[in-house]
């Protein structure tokens, strides 16, 4: 629907879907395709998506793990920790998971639309129109990749 209105041809709508990605979520989505590329993990990831609110202008990202899978569930827990420890340099506005929300109250605070968007498949982390600017997040792909290396030890 979308491609035929705007009337892209196949072979340029993943170039027009990487133009309508703002740079926080970008390169966030660049850091956890180098720190997963050899894993299971975070395989499937989500920037631009019209009509699905702050996915609307690229200002957010979907990363992919399922709660319903207590291994996924235990890296997401892990993830979501370090996002919200890191909010200072990542500049992130709110983060959806599991039926929880992390915004500028806090939280975790049960997320009010859970009935519908549960946010069991995947973690949401939006921003607002100044932090989705920032371009450069010093440490996290460190941050992730110990997250990731405890985690494949069990820990
Ligand atoms: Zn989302």
């Amino acid at each position: 629907m979308f491609v035929y209105e705007t009337g892209l041809t196949t072979n340029r709508i993943a170039l027009f879907f990487t133009i309508m990605e703002q740079p926080a979520p970008k390169e966030l989505k660049r850091i956890f395709t180098k720190v997963f590329e050899d894993t299971t993990y975070c395989q499937r990831m989500e920037i631009f998506n019209p009509g699905h609110g702050p996915h609307d202008d690229g200002s957010a990202i979907d990363i992919f793990l399922n709660a319903n899978d207590p291994d996924e569930r235990k890296l997401a827990d892990a993830i979501v920790r370090v996002l919200v420890s890191e909010k200072p340099r990542i500049k992130w506005g709110a983060i959806i998971w599991n039926r929880q929300t992390w915004d500028n109250r806090g939280g975790p605070v049960p997320y009010e639309q859970q009935q519908t968007m549960p946010h069991t498949d995947h973690i949401h982390i939006e921003w607002g129109p100044k932090g989705r600017m920032t371009r450069d997040f010093p440490g996290l792909e460190e941050k992730l990749a110990t997250v990731l290396a405890n985690h494949q030890a069990g820990e």
